[in-house]
């Protein structure tokens, strides 16, 4: 008899042998096969700038199409003490923006806030604060994505209950854009995509501005505030 995770990998290993078969396109990265949650000391011994680089590291992996594996039953039960999660993401609530297969990530791995627009408020910094300041994480990184429907809502001037006021929020990027030549409408994929890219980096301005608690520990080197973008049509993030 194989001890569990043995036996998961032979398992794993007959499914893939039948589907490599059946598809020999099909790539999976087998080495290693991550059982582990992250422990405080490894979450520890990060700096702001490896978290953001294995997130990008592991965005490619997505894109390749070779995810690691993972025990999620064996995670689950190693997170019950306690989690030591890496960074928090902000992103849109968008059905094609997975977060976690995004950046090849698993349970324990990062904290995620999503909202329509990847808008901040409230709420969302307390949360960061907490991510950050409390359970260790060392980068905030927002995330916007191509084709955004609240950005087109934002730039309709939608006004339903009360996603009218969370698309307000998004009017500063608008504004941002106003130097924009050409049709200024979400219609236009050219100028809804330079209101997502302004969003986010408006965003990454105003946690800045309205949490000093952020403000402080990415002046003291001890996290990291980025923005990125998600393209719909590759799956690749970039950095802004
Ligand atoms: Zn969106």
């Amino acid at each position: 008899m194989l001890p569990g995770s043995s036996r998961v990998v032979v398992i794993v290993r007959q499914i893939l042998d039948f589907a490599d078969k059946k598809n020999q396109a099909m790539i999976v990265n087998l080495e290693p096969l991550i059982e582990r949650v992250l422990s405080e000391e490894e979450q520890k011994s990060l700096t702001p700038d490896q978290v953001l680089q294995q997130l990008i590291d592991g965005n490619r992996r997505f894109v390749s199409g070779s995810l690691t594996l993972r025990d999620h039953s064996k995670q689950i039960r190693d997170a019950i003490n306690g989690q030591y999660p890496k960074a928090i993401i902000l992103s849109c609530i968008d059905s094609r923006v997975p977060v976690e297969d995004v950046f090849d990530k698993g349970i324990g791995d990062l904290f995620v806030a999503r909202v329509a627009g990847n808008i901040i408020n409230e709420d969302i910094l307390g949360s960061m604060e907490f991510s950050c300041k409390l359970a260790g994480a060392k980068l905030v990184l927002v995330i916007g994505h191509e084709y955004c429907g609240a950005i087109k809502g934002a730039i309709d001037n939608v006004k339903l209950g009360n996603l009218s006021s969370l698309l307000a929020k998004v009017q500063p990027a608008i504004e941002q854009c106003a130097h924009y030549q050409g049709e200024k409408t979400s219609k236009n994929p050219e100028f809804v995509d330079s209101v997502i890219r302004a969003n986010v980096k408006v965003t990454v301005d105003a946690i800045r501005q309205r949490s000093p608690v952020l403000a402080e520990m990415e002046a003291n080197g001890t996290i990291k505030i980025a923005g990125a973008y998600y393209d719909m049509d590759t799956g690749l993030v970039s950095i802004l």
